[in-house]
């Protein structure tokens, strides 16, 4: 069996899996404290006493991809930045470990077994607290170097006026539609706001990311998830309307919400995790 985390930061998620079923996941707050001692008793209770073969774990962006660490993701306590997880991990478990970006695993998820299957691109955007995205090209995440992060593609310039982002730029898509951003701007909680205008500002920002990122990448479908598309009636016509008057060399995209629900990230690590066999240099992280 396949231990799995989806750490975060307000909760962290562990549990057990092997092919694409998961077992009943455990879900505790993230504590701010003893972060190494937390994922190894995790790992234990879901284990149920049996050792991992290898361990998927789903971290916040961005991490180090290299080394399988976190670094300094937004909302995580200051104890868990630089946590060589990979390295820890598989030195107490013996076993290898596979860390990657939570949008891209919940990615991987949708594009195989959700929203996307069947189709050969696709590019998941998770609004949540904050934004994050990934892109599935052959049933494969595309990385690069290092770990990206679409939430921090800048859509309002400094020049112009766009407001700070907390990455230390200005006018990040983050800034401007994320669940911390809608706080920030209109004072209230994104399940909570009800001004229809406010909504459209948001719809029209992602839809704008949407388009730039069609441009790009060409995909068959762009997939939604995350807790403010829990409002998703309230900014989807606007999206819409925006790729609808902005995109004009290509066809758009079908653009939908995901099917698999807040585990997905949890699936999608274990998937990366069954792809081992394939190809463990690239996917596995143990030094
Ligand atoms: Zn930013």
């Amino acid at each position: 069996m396949i231990a799995l985390l989806d750490i975060g930061g307000t909760k962290i998620a562990a549990s057990s899996g092997r092919g694409a079923a998961i077992g009943p996941v455990r879900r505790i707050p993230t504590p701010v404290g003893s972060p190494l001692a937390t994922l190894r008793g995790l790992i234990e209770g879901v284990m149920g006493g049996v050792l991992p073969e290898a361990i998927a774990i789903s971290a916040p962006g961005p991490f180090d991809r290299a080394a399988g660490a976190l670094r300094e993701p937004p909302g995580m306590p200051a104890s868990w930045h630089g946590l060589e997880m990979a390295y820890l991990l598989s030195q107490r478990f013996d076993c290898p470990v596979v860390v990657e970006n939570d949008a891209n695993c919940a990615a991987l998820a949708e594009a195989r077994l959700g929203a996307g299957a069947g189709h050969r691109t696709v590019v998941y955007w998770t609004v949540s607290t904050g934004i994050g995205c990934g892109i599935v090209r052959d049933s494969r995440i595309l990385v690069g170097r290092h770990d990206t992060e679409g939430g921090h593609m800048v859509l309002w310039p400094a020049w112009l006026g766009g407001p700070p982002c907390h990455c230390g730029g200005a006018g990040c898509l983050e800034a401007l539609a994320s669940g911390r951003s809608i706080a920030r701007r209109y004072g209230i909680a994104a399940e909570q706001l009800r001004d229809p205008e406010a909504w459209a500002e948001v719809g029209r920002w992602i839809g704008l990311a949407t388009v730039n990122i069609t441009a790009v990448h060409d995909p068959d479908v762009v997939i939604f998830g995350g807790g403010v598309c829990g409002s998703w009636s309230r900014f989807s016509p606007a999206l819409f309307e925006t790729v609808q008057q902005s995109l004009h060399l290509q066809p758009q995209p079908e653009i939908t919400r995901g099917t698999l629900g807040e585990d997905r990230s949890l699936l999608g690590a274990l998937l990366l995790a069954e792809d081992n066999g394939e190809d463990p240099a690239r996917l596995l992280t143990a030094r």
